[in-house]
């Protein structure tokens, strides 16, 4: 079985000498030393001077939205995964969303002005498959309307835009370190402060029930993440760039032997790209049926990610037709990428797509 992803796990006794540490020392969780340690070590690595570990990427959303008290509207996307908006929805503000950029996937920040209203606070935008949405433009919209910019970056870890790193953009940005992301902690993820610095102050009280120094300052959750979590994340920080090095191969030799066979997202130039994810934009959702069904035949997993249009989920409010993310999110795929996939795998994965009938063209 080829499966679509897999969680790189470190060496094994470079995990156990840490936690190691945590039989002597019982210190398990509320903010001990590999916790800070991780944030120390994430926020040199990145290049960013806020960075907050939290539980998972879904509570960095929900964490985003409380700390910068936003209510009403949110503008947002429909081609994400499903925690994107259903953070919106959790925190008590309606998703309004606005249809993609049919080359990126990101945002289109051209369709923004128009679905502004008096309700409208913030701006909550992914960075697909880690592909920078336009943020100059959003950022410039923004301003002239007073609103709050979050960035969901869950898929962005390590993309350098202009010159620094995509997490640097926007008053806020959220990362995932879920197992399935390129970097992980198992569980968890993180609030990252571009903005005002008082912000971090109130993500480091919301995470931790706003309960400090002995008094109850505002209502909080337990978005706080353990020192286990933070020992998987310090030992798997030493090997992400040899990851990410690979990922580039597989990409590049996954290009090579698909050709131009297949549609891809355009990566904005200036981007220096992670290599999180290969999809593939098929020509109509039976050609990505088919495709996949072949696979699956030959044990190889792929993932219709992401499916459906977030704007096309039951509990939301049809406020809006996106017809570029319904029409891209019916047919696109995504291949099998991490860092101990095979080239020969790689072969034999573009074999079968690239064999005789119906081999979709752009
Ligand atoms: C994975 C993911 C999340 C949620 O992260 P969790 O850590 O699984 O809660 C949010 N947004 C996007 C775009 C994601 O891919």
């Amino acid at each position: 079985m080829i499966p679509v992803s897999q969680p790189f796990l470190p060496p094994k006794d470079e995990y156990d000498h840490m936690i190691a540490k945590l039989w002597d020392s019982k210190w398990l969780t509320n903010n001990g030393e590999f916790v800070k340690e991780l944030e120390k070590e994430l926020k040199r690595y990145l290049g960013l001077s806020s960075l907050h570990f939290v539980s998972n990427g879904t509570i960095a959303l929900q964490l985003a939205i409380k700390a910068l008290e936003i209510k009403n509207e949110i503008i947002t996307t429909p081609f994400s995964f499903v925690a994107t908006t259903t953070s919106i929805l959790w925190e008590n503000c309606q998703p309004v969303f606005v249809d993609i950029d049919p080359h990126t996937l990101c945002m289109d920040p051209n369709r923004i002005e128009d679905a502004i209203t008096s309700n409208t606070t913030a701006i909550l935008a992914t960075h697909v498959y880690g592909i920078p949405c336009d943020v100059e433009k959003i950022e410039k919209i923004a301003k002239k309307y007073n609103l709050k910019v979050i960035y969901d970056a869950a898929h962005a870890f390590g993309v350098q835009y202009k010159g620094r790193s995509l997490l640097s953009y926007g008053d806020l940005s959220t990362l995932s370190f879920h197992a399935t992301k390129l970097f992980h902690t198992v569980e968890g993820g993180a609030v990252i402060n571009n903005g005002n610095c008082n912000w971090d102050q109130s993500i480091k009280l919301l995470r931790s029930f706003g309960f400090e120094n002995e008094e109850y300052i505002m209502a909080g959750i337990n978005g706080k993440n353990s020192e286990f979590h933070a020992a998987m994340g310090l030992c798997n920080l030493r090997y992400v760039d040899e990851q990410i090095k690979r990922r580039k191969d597989l990409t590049e030799l996954y290009h090579e032997l698909l050709g131009e066979h297949f549609k891809r997202p355009s990566i904005p130039m200036d981007t220096i790209y992670n290599y999180s994810y290969y999809p593939i934009i098929l020509k109509n959702e039976d050609e990505l049926l088919k495709i996949q069904y072949r696979l699956k035949k030959q044990k190889i997993e792929t993932r219709r990610y992401f499916y459906p249009s977030l704007n096309r989920l039951p509990y939301v409010i049809r406020n809006a037709t996106c017809p570029i993310s319904e029409d891209i999110s019916q047919k696109i795929l995504c291949l099998p990428l991490y860092s101990q996939l095979e080239m020969e795998d790689v072969k034999k994965i573009t074999d079968i797509m690239m064999k005789k009938e119906a081999v979709s063209t752009i």
